[in-house]
């Protein structure tokens, strides 16, 4: 099918821009484009998240920091989503022992803010769907496309398919992105992807007597050597606790005798706050989850297609980065078409040469382990940089 009909009056046709997934870096793209005129179409794979019943996808909250923040404020959703999330002003570390010690983000008055992952997810497709040039196409999942041509197929779940054309597709469809297998056949791509040896699983802590059971404004940490849990506010008042830690290790227990003794050996002062009964069903509720980083290079293939979010870098969770990250990449290629004027060509050709900030953003990559060392290789005018900073927790 042709893509969005021209509003009845126009003469000259806007360039047709198709967003692949709809997730948080595609919906937020999606504002983004819009804001500036061109056609966007959406395609997301999976059904309206705003009317699903159950949710299915990745962490159940995530921190939000300033970049990401500055990303919301140029489509004018910064206010809408800061009120819906909880300031975290400091990690605070939980000992073996119990004790627990704070340590500021930054300066004071100065925090991260916890996040619902879902709700933010719909307010997104709700904004760009505002939008009278934009369109929002769910259960349509890419199968393949053409770069000579930009024609894209899509699979329907009742077995049909839909070829669409677009003028720029703009893969963010994740870590497991289906837009970047075109760039793997082409000749001079890089591309890496590491699974990390750690899973994550999630448990809830609720409240206590309708209150949060640990002090809300902050973001939890229980450091433990290989191994770690943390915990973020929600808005119902429940803590969202993951358990990041080698698979082999999940591994090792198989009983809820022996989830009740590990947590008694390394988070005592969890039990009673979870609670010992929904510690051992929990627990077994959901197999650990893996985590992967991506890198590649280059982001682009030609004028026609570009990754961005998780389809062009995704990196281990523990840092924060990777939805602040993907966010960046929205306002980063907005300045680059203010400065080529919207010439998409020029914007791709010329951009490691003009654009020294598209430059370190993109050539940018950061490596990092649990409780290990943080890495940061930035290109910046055709000189490497190399950052490294040792860090304990997040
Ligand atoms: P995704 O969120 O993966 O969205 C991709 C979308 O594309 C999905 O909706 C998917 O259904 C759709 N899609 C996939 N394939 C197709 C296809 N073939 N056709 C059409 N659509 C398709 N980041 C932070 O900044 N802060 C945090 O605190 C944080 N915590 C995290 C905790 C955990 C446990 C994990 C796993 C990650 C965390 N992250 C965090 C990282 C963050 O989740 C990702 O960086 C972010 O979700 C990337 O967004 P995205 O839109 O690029 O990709």
């Amino acid at each position: 099918r042709s893509t969005m009909e021209e509003p009845s009056g126009t003469h000259t046709k806007r360039k047709v821009v198709a967003v692949v997934g709809g997730g948080l870096v595609g919906s937020l793209n999606a504002c983004y484009f819009a804001q500036r005129g061109f056609n966007v179409e959406v395609f997301e794979t999976r059904e309206d998240i705003r009317q699903a019943k159950i949710v299915r996808g990745r962490s159940i909250n995530l921190a939000l920091s300033h970049r990401g923040r500055q990303a919301l404020k140029h489509v004018g959703m910064e206010e809408k989503i800061v009120s819906q999330g909880i300031p975290m002003h400091a990690r605070m570390i939980h000992s073996l022992s119990g004790k627990q010690s704070p340590i500021p983000y930054g300066k004071k008055g100065q925090y991260i803010l916890s996040v619902d992952r879902a709700n933010l997810n719909k307010e997104l497709l709700t904004e760009a769907e505002k939008y009278p040039n934009a369109k929002l196409n769910f259960d349509h999942k890419l199968q393949d496309w053409s770069p000579e041509t930009g024609l894209m197929t899509f699979a329907r779940s009742d077995g049909s398919t839909e070829h669409i054309e677009a003028d720029l597709i703009v893969g963010c469809d994740g870590a497991f992105s289906a837009i970047r297998k075109q760039f793997l056949r082409r000749s001079r791509f890089n591309y890496s992807q590491t699974y990390i040896p750690h899973g994550y699983m999630e448990l809830t802590m609720p409240p206590i007597d309708g209150e949060f059971a640990m002090k809300p404004n902050y973001l939890h940490i229980w450091p433990r050597n290989t191994f770690m849990m943390i915990a973020l506010p929600n808005l119902d008042k429940t803590f969202t606790c993951t358990l990041f830690m080698p698979f082999e290790e999940f591994e090792k227990i198989t009983s809820g005798d022996e989830v009740m003794e590990f947590f008694q050996k390394y988070f005592p002062d969890t039990i009673p706050l979870i609670g010992p009964d929904a510690l051992r069903r929990d627990y077994f509720r959901l197999p650990a989850q893996a985590m992967v980083s991506v890198k590649c290079s280059p982001y682009h293939i030609g004028d026609k297609c570009v990754l961005m979010g998780d389809a062009a870098h995704a990196v281990v969770p523990f840092y924060g980065q990777g939805m602040n990250a993907g966010f960046e990449d929205c306002i980063v290629f907005d300045e680059i078409l203010n400065q080529f004027d919207e010439d998409l060509s020029e914007c791709f050709h010329k951009r490691t040469k003009k654009t020294p900030r598209m430059s370190w953003r993109y050539e940018s990559s950061i490596d990092a382990d649990l409780g290990g060392s943080l890495q940061m290789r930035a290109h910046v005018n055709s000189k490497w940089f190399l950052f490294r900073k040792h860090v304990d927790n997040i």
